[in-house]
Protein backbone atom coordinates (compact mmCIF):
# COMPACT_ATOMS: atom_id res chain seq x y z
CA UNK A 1 0.00 0.00 0.00
CA UNK A 2 1.12 3.14 -0.92
CA UNK A 3 2.29 5.85 1.62
CA UNK A 4 -0.55 8.79 2.58
CA UNK A 5 0.13 12.02 3.47
CA UNK A 6 -2.78 14.74 4.66
CA UNK A 7 -2.99 17.94 6.69
CA UNK A 8 -5.22 16.57 9.49
CA UNK A 9 -5.83 20.14 11.25
CA UNK A 10 -8.62 22.26 10.02
CA UNK A 11 -8.09 24.56 7.22
CA UNK A 12 -7.04 28.33 8.48
CA UNK A 13 -4.46 29.95 10.99
CA UNK A 14 -3.69 27.73 13.91
CA UNK A 15 -1.35 28.36 16.61
CA UNK A 16 -0.11 24.37 15.73
CA UNK A 17 -1.21 22.07 12.36
CA UNK A 18 -0.69 18.35 11.92
CA UNK A 19 0.29 16.66 9.18
CA UNK A 20 -0.07 13.28 8.72
CA UNK A 21 1.65 10.33 7.16
CA UNK A 22 1.26 6.80 6.73
CA UNK A 23 2.13 3.47 5.09
CA UNK A 24 5.29 1.41 4.94
CA UNK A 25 7.57 4.16 3.22
CA UNK A 26 6.37 6.79 6.00
CA UNK A 27 10.06 6.74 7.95
CA UNK A 28 11.79 7.07 4.53
CA UNK A 29 10.19 9.79 3.12
CA UNK A 30 9.95 11.92 6.28
CA UNK A 31 13.82 11.43 6.35
CA UNK A 32 14.59 13.22 3.00
CA UNK A 33 13.17 16.29 4.80
CA UNK A 34 12.85 16.36 8.36
CA UNK A 35 16.51 17.04 10.35
CA UNK A 36 15.88 15.95 13.78
CA UNK A 37 18.30 17.15 16.62
CA UNK A 38 18.53 13.77 18.10
CA UNK A 39 20.05 11.68 14.99
CA UNK A 40 19.37 8.54 17.12
CA UNK A 41 16.17 5.98 16.09
CA UNK A 42 13.03 7.13 16.91
CA UNK A 43 11.84 4.57 18.97
CA UNK A 44 7.44 4.59 18.70
CA UNK A 45 5.62 7.06 20.88
CA UNK A 46 7.84 9.62 20.95
CA UNK A 47 8.89 13.19 19.69
CA UNK A 48 11.66 14.10 17.97
CA UNK A 49 12.56 18.33 17.58
CA UNK A 50 13.90 18.90 14.08
CA UNK A 51 13.74 21.38 11.14
CA UNK A 52 11.65 21.00 7.35
CA UNK A 53 13.67 21.55 5.22
CA UNK A 54 13.33 21.63 1.05
CA UNK A 55 14.99 20.82 -2.30
CA UNK A 56 17.11 23.52 -1.78
CA UNK A 57 17.81 22.83 2.07
CA UNK A 58 16.53 25.63 3.08
CA UNK A 59 14.37 25.51 6.52
CA UNK A 60 10.32 25.79 6.22
CA UNK A 61 9.55 25.29 9.63
CA UNK A 62 10.71 24.33 13.31
CA UNK A 63 8.38 20.94 13.93
CA UNK A 64 8.16 17.93 16.36
CA UNK A 65 7.25 15.04 14.57
CA UNK A 66 5.55 12.07 16.42
CA UNK A 67 6.64 8.62 15.65
CA UNK A 68 4.40 6.00 15.89
CA UNK A 69 5.33 1.82 14.69
CA UNK A 70 3.82 -0.61 13.01
CA UNK A 71 1.48 -2.13 14.02
CA UNK A 72 0.88 0.25 17.25
CA UNK A 73 -0.47 2.91 15.46
CA UNK A 74 -4.21 4.24 14.33
CA UNK A 75 -4.12 2.52 10.74
CA UNK A 76 -1.49 -0.05 12.26
CA UNK A 77 1.42 1.24 9.52
CA UNK A 78 4.20 3.31 10.38
CA UNK A 79 3.17 6.54 11.02
CA UNK A 80 4.03 9.83 11.79
CA UNK A 81 2.26 13.57 12.99
CA UNK A 82 4.55 16.70 11.74
CA UNK A 83 3.66 19.04 14.38
CA UNK A 84 4.06 22.89 12.39
CA UNK A 85 3.30 26.69 12.79
CA UNK A 86 -0.24 26.26 11.67
CA UNK A 87 0.25 28.98 8.88
CA UNK A 88 -1.64 27.67 5.70
CA UNK A 89 1.71 28.38 3.71
CA UNK A 90 3.75 26.64 6.35
CA UNK A 91 1.90 23.64 6.12
CA UNK A 92 0.76 23.74 2.50
CA UNK A 93 4.76 23.88 1.53
CA UNK A 94 5.55 20.78 3.69
CA UNK A 95 2.36 18.81 2.18
CA UNK A 96 4.15 19.43 -0.96
CA UNK A 97 7.26 18.44 0.01
CA UNK A 98 6.27 14.85 1.17
CA UNK A 99 3.98 14.57 -1.82
CA UNK A 100 7.55 15.31 -3.77
CA UNK A 101 9.32 12.45 -1.83
CA UNK A 102 6.88 9.79 -2.64
CA UNK A 103 3.52 10.06 -0.35
CA UNK A 104 0.16 10.24 -2.16
CA UNK A 105 -2.44 12.65 -0.69
CA UNK A 106 -5.23 10.73 1.31
CA UNK A 107 -8.60 10.52 0.29
CA UNK A 108 -10.75 11.86 3.06
CA UNK A 109 -10.87 9.33 5.54
CA UNK A 110 -8.10 7.37 4.28
CA UNK A 111 -6.31 6.78 7.90
CA UNK A 112 -9.40 5.12 9.32
CA UNK A 113 -9.97 3.17 6.51
CA UNK A 114 -6.39 1.27 6.99
CA UNK A 115 -7.32 1.17 10.58
CA UNK A 116 -10.74 -0.61 9.48
CA UNK A 117 -8.76 -2.52 6.07
CA UNK A 118 -5.88 -3.71 8.36
CA UNK A 119 -8.53 -5.14 10.80
CA UNK A 120 -7.92 -2.53 13.86
CA UNK A 121 -11.13 -1.68 14.20
CA UNK A 122 -14.22 -2.88 12.94
CA UNK A 123 -16.63 -0.59 10.19
CA UNK A 124 -18.81 -0.16 13.07
CA UNK A 125 -15.95 1.76 14.95
CA UNK A 126 -14.72 3.59 12.00
CA UNK A 127 -18.14 4.93 11.74
CA UNK A 128 -18.30 5.66 15.42
CA UNK A 129 -15.11 7.91 14.70
CA UNK A 130 -16.92 10.24 12.05
CA UNK A 131 -19.93 10.57 14.62
CA UNK A 132 -17.71 11.37 17.26
CA UNK A 133 -16.13 14.23 14.67
CA UNK A 134 -19.87 15.12 13.89
CA UNK A 135 -21.16 14.89 17.76
CA UNK A 136 -23.46 18.43 18.44
CA UNK A 137 -24.17 17.06 22.10
CA UNK A 138 -22.72 15.71 24.70
CA UNK A 139 -24.93 12.68 24.90
CA UNK A 140 -24.00 12.19 21.02
CA UNK A 141 -20.20 12.41 21.73
CA UNK A 142 -20.65 9.78 24.53
CA UNK A 143 -22.84 7.66 22.62
CA UNK A 144 -20.41 8.05 19.80
CA UNK A 145 -17.20 7.32 22.51
CA UNK A 146 -18.99 4.20 23.69
CA UNK A 147 -19.45 2.63 19.90
CA UNK A 148 -15.65 2.99 19.09
CA UNK A 149 -14.66 1.56 22.16
CA UNK A 150 -16.13 -1.18 20.64
CA UNK A 151 -19.62 -1.48 22.82
CA UNK A 152 -21.64 -2.09 19.62
CA UNK A 153 -18.95 -4.70 17.94
CA UNK A 154 -19.32 -7.08 21.91
CA UNK A 155 -23.12 -6.96 21.47
CA UNK A 156 -22.69 -7.76 18.15
CA UNK A 157 -20.10 -10.70 18.18
CA UNK A 158 -22.36 -12.25 21.62
CA UNK A 159 -25.76 -12.35 19.25
CA UNK A 160 -23.55 -13.63 16.54
CA UNK A 161 -21.74 -16.12 18.28
CA UNK A 162 -25.82 -17.56 19.33
CA UNK A 163 -26.88 -17.66 15.87
CA UNK A 164 -23.37 -19.63 15.34
CA UNK A 165 -23.73 -21.99 17.40
CA UNK A 166 -27.54 -22.97 16.73
CA UNK A 167 -26.58 -22.63 13.12
CA UNK A 168 -24.07 -25.50 14.03
CA UNK A 169 -26.84 -27.56 15.87
CA UNK A 170 -29.36 -27.36 13.02
CA UNK A 171 -26.90 -28.30 10.10
CA UNK A 172 -25.80 -31.50 12.38
CA UNK A 173 -29.51 -32.43 12.68
CA UNK A 174 -30.38 -31.88 8.78
CA UNK A 175 -27.57 -34.43 8.55
CA UNK A 176 -29.39 -36.80 10.19
CA UNK A 177 -30.80 -38.96 7.47
CA UNK A 178 -34.67 -39.48 8.76
CA UNK A 179 -34.45 -35.99 9.08
CA UNK A 180 -36.37 -36.01 12.28
CA UNK A 181 -36.57 -33.42 14.61
CA UNK A 182 -37.06 -34.54 18.16
CA UNK A 183 -38.74 -32.21 20.83
CA UNK A 184 -35.70 -31.27 22.48
CA UNK A 185 -33.60 -30.02 19.98
CA UNK A 186 -37.32 -28.11 18.97
CA UNK A 187 -37.16 -26.16 22.18
CA UNK A 188 -33.73 -25.85 22.70
CA UNK A 189 -33.96 -24.04 18.73
CA UNK A 190 -37.32 -21.76 19.99
CA UNK A 191 -35.44 -21.24 23.70
CA UNK A 192 -32.03 -19.49 21.36
CA UNK A 193 -34.22 -17.95 18.78
CA UNK A 194 -35.95 -15.72 21.66
CA UNK A 195 -32.50 -14.95 23.72
CA UNK A 196 -31.60 -13.85 19.80
CA UNK A 197 -34.71 -12.05 19.70
CA UNK A 198 -34.66 -10.40 22.90
CA UNK A 199 -30.89 -8.83 22.02
CA UNK A 200 -31.83 -7.57 18.79
CA UNK A 201 -35.10 -6.19 19.99
CA UNK A 202 -32.60 -4.41 22.51
CA UNK A 203 -31.02 -2.99 20.18
CA UNK A 204 -33.87 -2.27 17.54
CA UNK A 205 -35.65 -0.08 20.62
CA UNK A 206 -32.46 1.64 21.76
CA UNK A 207 -31.94 3.06 18.16
CA UNK A 208 -35.19 5.03 19.36
CA UNK A 209 -33.67 6.22 22.37
CA UNK A 210 -30.88 7.50 20.51
CA UNK A 211 -32.49 8.86 17.52
CA UNK A 212 -34.82 10.37 20.23
CA UNK A 213 -32.00 12.18 22.39
CA UNK A 214 -30.41 13.22 18.90
CA UNK A 215 -33.32 14.57 17.38
CA UNK A 216 -36.42 14.77 19.25
CA UNK A 217 -39.83 12.58 19.04
CA UNK A 218 -41.24 14.11 15.79
CA UNK A 219 -45.08 14.54 16.85
CA UNK A 220 -47.46 15.57 13.77
CA UNK A 221 -50.33 17.50 14.59
CA UNK A 222 -52.82 16.89 11.84
CA UNK A 223 -56.35 17.59 11.20
CA UNK A 224 -58.69 19.11 9.07
CA UNK A 225 -58.68 22.76 8.75
CA UNK A 226 -60.62 24.59 11.65
CA UNK A 227 -60.43 21.62 14.08
CA UNK A 228 -58.14 23.55 16.13
CA UNK A 229 -54.13 22.21 15.20
CA UNK A 230 -52.89 25.88 15.61
CA UNK A 231 -54.82 26.18 18.50
CA UNK A 232 -53.36 23.49 20.42
CA UNK A 233 -50.09 24.17 19.15
CA UNK A 234 -50.33 27.34 20.68
CA UNK A 235 -51.07 26.04 23.90
CA UNK A 236 -48.60 23.16 23.80
CA UNK A 237 -45.88 26.07 23.72
CA UNK A 238 -47.75 28.72 25.89
CA UNK A 239 -46.77 31.18 23.16
CA UNK A 240 -48.12 32.97 20.27
CA UNK A 241 -46.32 31.34 17.34
CA UNK A 242 -48.16 29.75 15.25
CA UNK A 243 -51.23 31.78 13.21
CA UNK A 244 -54.76 31.18 14.66
CA UNK A 245 -57.10 31.77 12.32
CA UNK A 246 -60.62 31.38 11.22
CA UNK A 247 -59.96 30.96 7.64
CA UNK A 248 -59.52 27.88 6.33
CA UNK A 249 -55.83 26.89 4.73
CA UNK A 250 -53.67 29.56 6.32
CA UNK A 251 -51.52 27.44 8.12
CA UNK A 252 -49.46 26.40 4.36
CA UNK A 253 -46.64 25.52 5.84
CA UNK A 254 -45.45 23.91 8.61
CA UNK A 255 -43.98 25.23 11.82
CA UNK A 256 -41.67 23.42 14.18
CA UNK A 257 -41.29 23.68 17.77
CA UNK A 258 -39.35 21.59 20.46
CA UNK A 259 -40.85 21.04 24.08
CA UNK A 260 -40.06 18.90 26.78
CA UNK A 261 -41.78 15.63 28.22
CA UNK A 262 -39.92 13.62 31.11
CA UNK A 263 -36.52 14.99 30.33
CA UNK A 264 -37.26 13.55 26.43
CA UNK A 265 -37.60 16.53 23.70
CA UNK A 266 -40.48 16.44 21.38
CA UNK A 267 -40.30 18.46 17.91
CA UNK A 268 -43.70 19.46 17.27
CA UNK A 269 -45.33 19.73 13.91
CA UNK A 270 -47.85 21.34 12.78
CA UNK A 271 -48.93 20.89 9.50
CA UNK A 272 -51.21 22.55 7.01
CA UNK A 273 -55.06 21.32 7.18
CA UNK A 274 -55.58 18.28 5.40
CA UNK A 275 -58.26 18.50 2.98
CA UNK A 276 -58.91 18.33 -0.80
CA UNK A 277 -56.48 21.03 -1.92
CA UNK A 278 -58.61 23.58 -3.88
CA UNK A 279 -54.75 25.61 -5.46
CA UNK A 280 -51.44 24.57 -5.88
CA UNK A 281 -50.20 25.69 -3.18
CA UNK A 282 -52.93 24.24 -0.75
CA UNK A 283 -51.82 21.08 -2.58
CA UNK A 284 -48.44 21.33 -1.10
CA UNK A 285 -49.27 22.12 2.35
CA UNK A 286 -51.88 18.72 2.58
CA UNK A 287 -49.18 16.49 0.53
CA UNK A 288 -46.59 17.49 3.45
CA UNK A 289 -49.14 16.46 5.81
CA UNK A 290 -49.46 13.62 4.58
CA UNK A 291 -45.69 12.89 4.51
CA UNK A 292 -45.13 14.42 7.77
CA UNK A 293 -47.04 11.92 9.17
CA UNK A 294 -45.44 8.97 7.54
CA UNK A 295 -42.24 10.25 8.78
CA UNK A 296 -43.20 11.47 12.62
CA UNK A 297 -43.00 8.93 15.81
CA UNK A 298 -46.35 9.59 16.58
CA UNK A 299 -49.48 11.61 15.31
CA UNK A 300 -52.00 14.06 16.93
CA UNK A 301 -54.99 13.60 14.89
CA UNK A 302 -56.99 16.48 16.05
CA UNK A 303 -61.46 16.56 15.26
CA UNK A 304 -63.78 19.15 16.08
CA UNK A 305 -65.65 17.35 18.07
CA UNK A 306 -68.48 19.95 18.68
CA UNK A 307 -69.31 18.80 14.59
CA UNK A 308 -70.11 15.42 13.28
CA UNK A 309 -68.09 13.33 11.37
CA UNK A 310 -67.81 14.06 7.59
CA UNK A 311 -65.83 12.66 4.61
CA UNK A 312 -62.79 14.62 5.86
CA UNK A 313 -62.84 13.43 8.88
CA UNK A 314 -62.56 10.41 7.83
CA UNK A 315 -60.16 10.35 5.23
CA UNK A 316 -57.67 11.53 8.48
CA UNK A 317 -59.14 8.69 10.26
CA UNK A 318 -58.03 6.06 7.62
CA UNK A 319 -54.62 7.90 7.35
CA UNK A 320 -53.71 6.98 10.91
CA UNK A 321 -54.96 3.95 10.98
CA UNK A 322 -51.74 1.80 11.05
CA UNK A 323 -49.78 4.66 12.54
CA UNK A 324 -48.89 5.35 16.53
CA UNK A 325 -51.41 7.87 17.05
CA UNK A 326 -53.86 9.63 19.52
CA UNK A 327 -56.92 11.11 18.68
CA UNK A 328 -57.57 14.82 20.37
CA UNK A 329 -61.87 15.61 20.62
CA UNK A 330 -61.36 19.20 20.57
CA UNK A 331 -63.61 22.26 21.38
CA UNK A 332 -65.47 19.75 23.85
CA UNK A 333 -66.39 23.36 25.43
CA UNK A 334 -68.85 23.32 22.58
CA UNK A 335 -70.29 19.68 23.94
CA UNK A 336 -69.62 16.61 21.45
CA UNK A 337 -71.60 16.27 18.69
CA UNK A 338 -69.12 13.91 16.74
CA UNK A 339 -69.75 9.74 16.63
CA UNK A 340 -67.17 8.71 19.56
CA UNK A 341 -68.22 4.88 18.52
CA UNK A 342 -66.77 5.33 15.10
CA UNK A 343 -63.82 6.76 16.07
CA UNK A 344 -63.52 4.39 19.24
CA UNK A 345 -63.29 1.60 16.56
CA UNK A 346 -60.28 2.46 15.64
CA UNK A 347 -58.77 1.04 18.86
CA UNK A 348 -56.43 4.48 19.40
CA UNK A 349 -55.99 6.56 22.51
CA UNK A 350 -58.83 9.31 22.76
CA UNK A 351 -58.01 11.99 24.66
CA UNK A 352 -60.96 14.86 25.31
CA UNK A 353 -59.50 18.65 24.96
CA UNK A 354 -60.35 21.93 24.83
CA UNK A 355 -57.38 23.80 23.16
CA UNK A 356 -59.73 26.89 23.57
CA UNK A 357 -59.93 26.33 27.35
CA UNK A 358 -56.95 24.66 28.03
CA UNK A 359 -58.67 21.50 29.30
CA UNK A 360 -56.94 18.06 29.11
CA UNK A 361 -53.63 19.21 28.29
CA UNK A 362 -52.22 17.09 31.09
CA UNK A 363 -53.69 14.35 30.14
CA UNK A 364 -52.58 14.86 26.46
CA UNK A 365 -49.11 14.81 28.04
CA UNK A 366 -49.39 11.91 30.17
CA UNK A 367 -50.89 9.73 27.18
CA UNK A 368 -47.87 11.04 24.91
CA UNK A 369 -45.37 9.69 27.43
CA UNK A 370 -46.82 6.45 27.86
CA UNK A 371 -47.34 5.65 24.12
CA UNK A 372 -43.44 6.86 23.93
CA UNK A 373 -42.21 4.56 26.99
CA UNK A 374 -40.69 7.97 27.58
CA UNK A 375 -39.98 7.26 31.27
CA UNK A 376 -37.71 4.50 29.65
CA UNK A 377 -35.55 6.55 28.13
CA UNK A 378 -32.01 6.77 29.39
CA UNK A 379 -28.54 6.65 28.34
CA UNK A 380 -26.18 5.97 30.87
CA UNK A 381 -24.76 2.25 30.64
CA UNK A 382 -26.69 1.77 27.95
CA UNK A 383 -25.65 0.15 24.84
CA UNK A 384 -27.19 2.77 22.18
CA UNK A 385 -27.47 2.22 18.41
CA UNK A 386 -27.50 5.60 16.68
CA UNK A 387 -26.39 5.42 13.48
CA UNK A 388 -29.03 4.68 10.53
CA UNK A 389 -27.63 1.88 8.30
CA UNK A 390 -26.67 0.13 11.67
CA UNK A 391 -30.46 0.16 12.64
CA UNK A 392 -32.01 -1.25 9.02
CA UNK A 393 -29.54 -3.68 9.29
CA UNK A 394 -30.61 -4.75 12.96
CA UNK A 395 -34.17 -4.50 12.28
CA UNK A 396 -33.35 -6.53 8.99
CA UNK A 397 -31.95 -9.43 11.38
CA UNK A 398 -34.59 -9.26 13.75
CA UNK A 399 -37.36 -9.70 10.85
CA UNK A 400 -35.34 -13.08 10.29
CA UNK A 401 -35.30 -14.40 13.60
CA UNK A 402 -38.84 -13.40 13.94
CA UNK A 403 -39.20 -15.29 10.52
CA UNK A 404 -37.14 -17.95 11.84
CA UNK A 405 -39.72 -18.34 15.28
CA UNK A 406 -42.96 -18.81 13.07
CA UNK A 407 -41.43 -21.72 11.13
CA UNK A 408 -40.48 -22.83 14.67
CA UNK A 409 -44.21 -22.79 15.79
CA UNK A 410 -45.94 -23.42 12.40
CA UNK A 411 -43.64 -27.05 12.80
CA UNK A 412 -42.24 -26.66 9.58
CA UNK A 413 -38.99 -27.84 8.52
CA UNK A 414 -35.76 -26.50 10.06
CA UNK A 415 -33.68 -26.16 7.20
CA UNK A 416 -35.48 -22.83 6.36
CA UNK A 417 -34.90 -21.46 9.93
CA UNK A 418 -31.13 -22.33 9.19
CA UNK A 419 -31.28 -20.04 5.88
CA UNK A 420 -32.72 -17.08 8.07
CA UNK A 421 -30.10 -17.52 10.23
CA UNK A 422 -27.41 -17.63 7.57
CA UNK A 423 -29.11 -14.30 6.77
CA UNK A 424 -28.69 -13.01 10.02
CA UNK A 425 -25.10 -13.54 10.21
CA UNK A 426 -24.81 -11.99 6.72
CA UNK A 427 -26.59 -8.63 7.97
CA UNK A 428 -24.84 -8.24 10.94
CA UNK A 429 -21.69 -8.96 8.98
CA UNK A 430 -22.57 -5.93 7.04
CA UNK A 431 -22.70 -3.74 10.40
CA UNK A 432 -19.16 -5.12 11.32
CA UNK A 433 -17.47 -4.77 7.96
CA UNK A 434 -17.14 -9.06 6.90
CA UNK A 435 -19.76 -9.28 4.65
CA UNK A 436 -20.35 -5.60 3.45
CA UNK A 437 -19.25 -4.56 -0.43
CA UNK A 438 -16.39 -1.98 -1.68
CA UNK A 439 -19.32 0.39 -2.63
CA UNK A 440 -20.63 0.51 0.73
CA UNK A 441 -17.25 1.12 2.33
CA UNK A 442 -16.13 3.60 0.45
CA UNK A 443 -19.62 5.31 0.64
CA UNK A 444 -18.65 5.24 4.67
CA UNK A 445 -15.22 6.48 4.30
CA UNK A 446 -16.14 9.58 1.66
CA UNK A 447 -18.23 11.48 4.32
CA UNK A 448 -15.34 11.67 6.51
CA UNK A 449 -13.28 14.65 6.34
CA UNK A 450 -9.49 15.09 5.11
CA UNK A 451 -6.45 13.79 7.02
CA UNK A 452 -9.10 11.36 9.27
P1 LIG B 1 -56.46 24.88 12.51
O1 LIG B 1 -56.94 25.36 11.18
O2 LIG B 1 -56.68 23.42 12.67
O3 LIG B 1 -55.07 25.28 12.85
O4 LIG B 1 -57.43 25.52 13.60
P2 LIG B 1 -57.22 26.82 14.52
O5 LIG B 1 -56.35 26.49 15.68
O6 LIG B 1 -56.85 27.96 13.65
O7 LIG B 1 -58.67 26.99 15.10
C1 LIG B 1 -59.77 27.25 14.27
C2 LIG B 1 -60.84 27.98 15.03
O8 LIG B 1 -61.35 27.16 16.09
C3 LIG B 1 -60.35 29.26 15.72
O9 LIG B 1 -61.36 30.22 15.66
C4 LIG B 1 -60.12 28.84 17.16
O10 LIG B 1 -60.24 29.88 18.07
C5 LIG B 1 -61.22 27.81 17.35
N1 LIG B 1 -60.90 26.82 18.37
C6 LIG B 1 -59.79 26.07 18.46
N2 LIG B 1 -59.86 25.27 19.54
C7 LIG B 1 -61.04 25.51 20.15
C8 LIG B 1 -61.69 24.98 21.31
O11 LIG B 1 -61.18 24.13 22.04
N3 LIG B 1 -62.90 25.46 21.58
C9 LIG B 1 -63.52 26.40 20.83
N4 LIG B 1 -64.69 26.80 21.19
N5 LIG B 1 -62.93 26.93 19.74
C10 LIG B 1 -61.71 26.48 19.39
Amino acid sequence: MSTIVAISTSPGIGGIGIIRMSGNECFDILNQFFVPKNKSKAKSYTLKYGKIVDNFGEIVDEVLVSFFLAPKSYTTENMCEINTHGGTVVMNKILEICLKNGAVLAEPGEFTKRAFLNGRIDLSQAEAVIDLINAKTDKESKVAVEQLEGSLSQKLKEIRKKVLSLLADIEVTIDYPEYDVDEVTESKISHVLKEIDILLGALEKSFLNGKILREGVKVAIIGKPNAGKSSLLNLILNEERAIVTDIEGTTRDTIEEFINIDGVPLKIIDTAGIRNAKDAVEKIGVEKSLKISVDSDIVLAIFDASKEMDDEDRKILDLIKNKNAIILLNKIDLGIAINKVEIEDLGKKIVEISAKDKLGVENLYETISKSLKLSEIAVDGELIVSNNRHKSLIINSHNHVKKAQEIIEQKLPIDIVSSYLKEIIEEMGKITGESVTEDVINEIFAKFCLGK
